[in-house]
């Protein structure tokens, strides 16, 4: 059993102790802080497996103001964010929107792949495209080209400031631009560029800092800055929009050099995903998630040797998913970049239920965090995540990020319509292992077992065991009030743990300066709203 026995004064002759002796007191005779070190709460063998339920953290001492609590954070052995979050690979939760929105709001999202492998890579693309420092692969046209040709532009890839070369290509020689004010009002659509382009034109030599050249475009309050060689060659572009960009989503997920937002993606590890990541490295990927219920096989230990082999350390490998210290060594040795944790405690998932496997989430983080932390390997904590608190929780239990399905899916950035229902707005969330699921995979032009479920269904299996289920969530509005909101509730969370940043809050842990209790049933109870004939539940 735990012991909570605490050497205190019984004697009926005690009178009140001097007031300002009671740090000494608590140091002197009491053994131990109150309530619970990490290892007590985590003593599994007495309590079985904890649950984020299961138990509270205790509150600790402020000195410091909410603002100045940081979220930065490690998701793999090289990237770290500036808030923990990141959107699961599900073809309900994440594409390009998503993706986009959370690397802009500081997290990142990881694009499913219960598509084919050119529309994955296609997803990729748009998200490494949407803002850059100096884009060094810009789309440029020939004068001879035609006004309908920006304007057909324009409506596919959403932008028309064009650089016009007389190759028609980058590294010609630059003689003009046209924007979206040249073509916006002009009738004729087979006016060659050459007639409307303007010539005059504002450039910067090959060469130039970021930083000057942005200072350039600043002053010449032009839309885009043209980079050119000695010989007049076009080289790269800058465009304002890129400014803006930067200066309204300050802690944006971004490669210190490109400006590009950071860009995950999820793969199986069968021989085919071999060609879909290449496919996807050549479209700009930064992270792969390897996306597996049970990640400890030789199926997976090859394919991160095999990424590291292929691609050296430019693509950061996610491993997973994993709830033990035996899985997660594997993977470890095998080179993983970070892991994912979880295994049946997904809110649309049945695994337990169906095969028995998994462990309750809060046990599962700890011991994988725990272990892996000693080789630098940082660990996600993933599923079963739908309050700010649970979050916290799963950060005070190791885990260095966050991912969410069922919570992000509720987004208006997520994929698929809004259904509405006697005037409540839903949209629509499955598990990757849902029949659903594995039906739109099927009627894909791809094979099951090349998409995304494959990581619940195999290419010998007849038929189909489902592990997870389809349904919808309530809509909750914008990430972007979303992830502010959960980035505030955490900064108040720490702040009252007492503790100034995600570092700290592990320090604390391990130290066993964090302190935690358990919560009996009454407890949970006594912690939800009681007593209301009714109430209203807003979060923010
Ligand atoms: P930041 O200013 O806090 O973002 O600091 P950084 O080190 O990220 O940026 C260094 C320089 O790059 C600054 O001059 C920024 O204005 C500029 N910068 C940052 N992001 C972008 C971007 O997306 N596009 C462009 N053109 N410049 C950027
Ligand atoms: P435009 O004025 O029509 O070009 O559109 P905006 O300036 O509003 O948006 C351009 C956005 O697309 C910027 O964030 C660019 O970084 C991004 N982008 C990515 N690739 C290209 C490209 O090849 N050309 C241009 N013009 N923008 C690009
Ligand atoms: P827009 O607001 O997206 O149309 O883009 P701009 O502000 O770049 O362009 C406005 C107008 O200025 C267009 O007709 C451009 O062709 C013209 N322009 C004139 N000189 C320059 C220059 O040096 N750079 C750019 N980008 N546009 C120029
Ligand atoms: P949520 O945030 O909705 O609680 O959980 C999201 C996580 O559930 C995903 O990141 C993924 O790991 C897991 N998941 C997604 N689909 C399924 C499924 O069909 N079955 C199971 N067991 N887990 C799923």
């Amino acid at each position: 059993m735990i012991s909570r026995v605490q050497k205190i004064n019984t004697s009926s002759e005690s009178k009140d102790l001097d007031c300002s002796s009671a740090m000494a007191v608590l140091e002197s005779e009491y053994q131990s802080p109150d309530g619970l070190s990490v290892n007590e709460l985590m003593d599994s063998k007495v309590q079985g497996g904890l649950t984020y339920n299961d138990f509270l953290v205790l509150p600790g001492y402020i000195d410091f103001l909410v603002s100045e609590v940081t979220l930065e954070s490690k998701i793999t052995k090289k990237v770290t964010l500036k808030t923990p979050f990141m959107s699961s690979p599900m073809d309900t939760v994440t594409e390009v929107e998503m993706a986009i929105n959370m690397a802009l709001q500081g997290g990142i999202g990881v694009i499913h792949h219960n598509c084919t492998a050119e529309e994955q890579a296609e997803m990729v693309r748009k998200v490494k495209k949407f803002e850059n420092g100096f884009i060094t692969d810009p789309v440029v046209f020939s004068p001879t080209q035609k006004v309908g040709d920006v304007l057909a532009h324009k409506s596919q890839f959403g932008f028309c400031g064009i650089p016009i070369t007389d190759t028609g290509k980058l590294f010609g020689k630059l003689l003009g631009i046209v924007t979206s004010r040249d073509v916006q009002f002009h009738k004729d659509k087979t006016t060659p560029l050459s007639d409307i382009m303007t010539t005059d034109l504002v450039t910067a030599p090959q060469g130039i800092t970021l930083e000057e050249a942005n200072e350039i475009l600043r002053s010449s309050k032009k839309g885009k800055l043209p980079i050119i060689n000695a010989a007049g060659n076009l080289v790269s572009l800058l465009s304002r929009s890129d400014l803006m960009k930067n200066l309204h989503f300050p802690f944006a997920s971004k490669t210190p050099k490109s400006k590009q937002l950071i860009c995950a993606a999820a793969v199986g590890t069968r021989p085919d995903d071999r060609m879909r990541l290449e496919k996807l490295v050549e479209a700009g990927l930064d992270i792969v998630v390897l996306d597996s219920s049970q990640g400890n096989s030789v199926f997976q230990v090859d394919m991160i040797k095999w990424i590291k082999k292929t691609f050296g350390n430019g693509l950061e490998v996610i491993a997973g998913n994993v709830v033990t210290r035996e899985q997660a060594a594997n993977l470890i040795v095998a080179g993983a970049d970070a892991l994912r944790v979880g295994m049946g405690s997904g809110s649309a998932c049945i695994t337990q239920d169906v095969m028995a496997c998994g462990r309750p989430q809060a046990t599962a983080v700890y011991s994988v965090a725990h272990f892996a932390s000693r080789f630098g390997v940082p660990c996600i904590a993933d599923g079963g995540l739908s309050s700010s608190g649970q979050i916290i929780k799963a950060l005070a239990m190791g885990a260095s990020a966050v991912m969410m399905g069922g919570a992000l899916a509720a987004c208006s950035e997520s994929p698929g319509k809004i259904y509405v229902r006697d005037g409540q707005r839903f949209k629509a969330y499955r598990g990757m292992g849902s029949i659903d699921a594995m039906q739109k995979a099927g009627t894909s032009s791809e094979s099951a077992d090349n998409a995304a479920t494959g990581r619940y269904f195999s290419e010998s299996d007849k038929v189909k065991v489902a592990q997870g289920v389809s349904g919808f969530v309530t809509e909750k509005g914008s990430l972007r009030e979303y992830i502010p909101y959960l980035t505030t509730a955490l900064q108040h969370s720490l702040q009252d743990m007492g503790v100034q940043s995600l570092d700290s809050l592990r320090a604390g842990v391990n130290s066993g300066k964090v302190r935690f209790e358990l919560r009996s049933s009454g407890a949970i109870r006594e912690g939800d709203v009681h007593g209301f004939t009714s109430y209203e539940k807003r979060l923010y």
